[in-house]
């Protein structure tokens, strides 16, 4: 069986090259070996656009991250990308030059041969009350369409003051609020009747326990990839972390 490999967070930005590079040794590497990536959500720590990619000035970054996705696609490892919210922006100009496909957020598939819940995760973090209107604005087609419509330079001045709005905020919120809430988890595994179920978007890579209505029940946490990175595999020998 070929292995299946689940990543989050990057946080790609041409501010930090390092994680540029070690992502695209990562699709260079143990991405080749495997059968399927899963990209579950802020690949970039921002996203103004698909015309990123066309734009005279565009991010570099964008365009090689895209190409360096596309030439593991292309010798036959499906890649499927995640909305997060950071990059929940990323349509279908991105995914045709990536070769990636759309996963919806939640989503239920095989990984390991167990029916498997995959989320961002963002959606767990009921507790930050603030963030899930900002949440529920930022994914209304009433906002993006007026969003997109702006020229992409306003986009971009738009996006830094929408960030540093968020790392403000961030910085004034207990650490608890930033976390999933428990019955958020339960009720996950509930309706989407999972035993499994892989996230990131938190930063707080792990493997926990859980009782559900009696059954046991396990939720990873995916590592970000600010300092170390990582990735979760799934193989004939089960799941497990791994950080570089
Ligand atoms: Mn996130």
């Amino acid at each position: 069986m070929p292995s299946t490999l689940l990543i989050s967070d990057l946080h790609l930005s041409s501010g930090r090259p390092e994680t540029g590079e070690a992502f695209f040794r990562f699709l260079a590497g143990q991405a080749r070996e495997s059968g399927t990536l899963y990209i579950l959500g802020d690949l970039f720590e921002a996203w103004t656009g698909d015309d990123e990619l066309r734009a005279a000035d565009g991010d570099p970054l964008a365009r090689d991250t895209a190409a360096a996705i596309r030439t593991l696609a292309d010798t036959g490892t499906a890649v499927h990308l995640m909305h997060g919210n950071r990059d929940f922006l990323l349509r279908d100009g991105f995914l045709h030059a990536a070769g990636a496909t759309l996963l919806a957020d939640p989503s239920v598939v095989e990984v390991g041969g167990v029916r498997s819940l995959l989320m961002h995760g963002d959606t767990l973090c009921t507790d930050d009350t603030d963030y899930q209107s900002w949440r529920g604005t930022a994914r209304s087609v009433k906002w993006q369409d007026e969003f997109l419509a702006k020229p992409l330079a306003a986009r971009r001045a738009a996006m830094l003051e929408l960030r540093e709005a968020s790392t403000r905020s961030i910085r004034a919120k207990p650490a608890a609020i930033m976390d999933v809430n428990a019955n958020a988890v339960v009720d996950a595994f509930r309706r989407h009747g999972v035993q499994r179920m892989i996230h990131g978007h938190t930063h707080r890579p792990a493997r926990h326990k859980h009782v559900v209505d009696g059954a046991a029940c396990e939720r990873w946490v995916l590592p970000d990839w600010y300092q170390r990175g990582g990735y979760l595999v799934a193989d004939n020998l089960g799941l497990r972390l791994v950080r570089f």
